[in-house]
This record gives structure tokens, C-alpha cells and sequence, in this order.
């Protein structure tokens, strides 16, 4: 069929760590020719648009800031969206701090003063955050909203670290209450704001990522039509296990440009 946009998720699809996975520059540029449209969305809620325009152009692909979103930036929308001058309280990184206090919104040091709170990946997160998060949710009228729901994140030499969905689970198990929304993929908010950055319909998108229950999840959510690369996340034995099914397996993104022949 012939396709007029394509999702790229970035970590595990595009590169890993710092190197570029083999194929991704000639997908991109498969992807320029046929004149399809582009977006690349990622789970990491710590980076602006402009910090994933440098790096990818650090590896030698050009893309523009209108081709790129974030679970940060998906969340900051959704702040300045939804809960326009509300107060909020941030367990979560510097990185997604700067986003949220970019965008206007009002953020608070007294949780108890909160109307929303936001919890994200944080390195830094303790008992002390959990703390926070059971005095700000003790009130039932204040808001929850997780970052992404991605409980671990590749880290170096193959291993995983916890990530966001790990901390908002653990706010969550202190005050017993479960976020009211998460952000990032597979969220109805990031299906929108793919589907806002690709102007066409999601029947004629392709997307491409390593994790079923954020990007394949996400893409048959949308009805888009998705590809799994085995670059990431997953391997071939997850494929039966997985409660998603790809409509395409692929060894990594340099197959892609067959897909969009
Ligand atoms: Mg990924």
C-alpha cells in the first residue's frame, strides 16, 4: 500500500545510546523522496524538541522541530490544554521542569497547594518525592497525571533502569490512587498530536518502534499500520507473548524503505 506518513519511535529504532542503528539515515531519506510525511515520538519525557532536532542532526539526519514529539511535550500540552492555570506539583527531571515552566505553567513547591500533579522519570527520586505525591493526592479534587508509562528504559551494555512508569506507580501504591491520565504513548494524547504533526489520516501511516505496548500498541490503537523493529526492546520469542500483533516484523528500520516501495 502506499503510505503518506510514517512514525518513527527513536530509542532502539532510530539509534541506541549514541549510534545510529544500521539503515535509519536511508529509511529518512527513503522517506524525503517518496515526499511522505514524518514524526518521530518518543517516550522520554526529559528532552525539548530542539535537544532531538540537534541530536539527530549530530548523527547526520536532518529533521524540523514540527517532526518530532515527546512524552514531555505531549504532557506539557496536555497541561496547558487541560488544566490552564492550575497549580502544579512536578515529581519528575529538570529536563521536563524547563519544558512545563517554558510552556507557562505555574509550578509549585507545597504539594498541598496543588490542583494537578505530574509524575515523570526522575534519577533523583526518593522517599521524600513519595512523600509529596501522598500529601498532594490526599486531596480526591486534585489531579494525577503520569509522564509516560514506560516502567523501564534501556540503559548501556544492554540492561534497563526504571524509568517513569516505575515512579508512578510508586506515587501511585502510596496513595493509593492510580493517575488519572498517562501521557505519551499509547495515550489518545499522543495519537493526537502524531496525528496533528502528520496531517494525513492514520490508515495511511506507518509506525515503527520496538516496544508492543507503547509504539505497536499506540499504532493499533490509531489504525495505523505497524512494523516491530528487533533493534530494541523486544526480540522474536516476545512476539508470542505480546497481547499486540505487529503487522510487520522487521530486523531493524533499513527495512522499512521495502515497506513504502
Ligand atoms: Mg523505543
Amino acid at each position: 500500500m502506499t503510505y503518506r506518513g510514517v512514525v518513527l519511535d527513536l530509542d532502539g529504532t532510530v539509534y541506541r545510546g549514541n549510534e545510529l542503528l544500521p539503515g535509519a539515515a536511508e529509511t529518512v531519506q527513503t522517506i524525503r523522496d517518496y515526499d511522505v510525511s514524518l514524526c518521530c515520538c518518543s517516550n522520554n519525557p526529559t528532552k525539548t524538541r530542539t535537544e532531538y532536532v540537534d541530536r539527530l542532526a549530530g548523527m547526520g539526519i536532518e529533521i524540523d522541530e514540527g517532526e518530532v514529539l515527546s512524552a514531555g511535550t505531549v504532557t506539557t500540552d496536555y497541561l496547558v490544554d487541560e488544566h490552564t492555570g492550575d497549580d502544579c506539583f512536578l515529581i519528575g527531571s529538570p529536563g521536563l521542569r524547563d519544558q512545563l515552566a517554558d510552556a507557562g505553567v505555574s509550578l509549585i513547591d507545597d504539594p498541598t497547594a496543588a490542583d494537578v500533579v505530574v509524575a515523570s522519570w526522575d534519577r533523583e527520586f526518593g522517599y521524600d518525592d513519595m512523600t509529596d505525591g501522598l500529601r498532594a493526592l490526599a486531596d480526591p479534587t486534585t489531579a494525577f497525571v503520569g509522564s509516560d508509562p514506560d516502567r523501564t528504559i534501556p540503559a548501556s551494555g544492554g540492561r534497563s533502569v526504571p524509568g517513569s512508569g516505575a515512579i508512578i506507580g510508586a506515587v501511585a501504591a502510596a496513595a493509593a490512587r492510580d493517575p488519572d491520565r498517562v501521557m505519551g504513548k499509547p495515550s489518545p494524547e499522543a495519537i493526537d498530536a502524531v496525528g496533528d504533526a502528520l496531517g494525513v489520516s492514520p490508515g495511511e501511516c506507518l509506525l515503527v518502534g520496538d516496544r508492543f505496548d507503547t509504539d505497536i500498541a499506540m499504532g493499533e490503537r490509531a489504525g495505523m499500520t505497524t512494523a516491530l523493529v528487533l533493534t530494541g526492546a523486544a526480540d522474536r520469542d516476545d512476539a508470542s507473548d505480546a497481547d499486540v500483533t505487529p503487522d510487520h516484523l522487521l530486523d531493524d528500520i533499513g527495512d522499512v524503505p521495502d515497506l513504502l516501495a
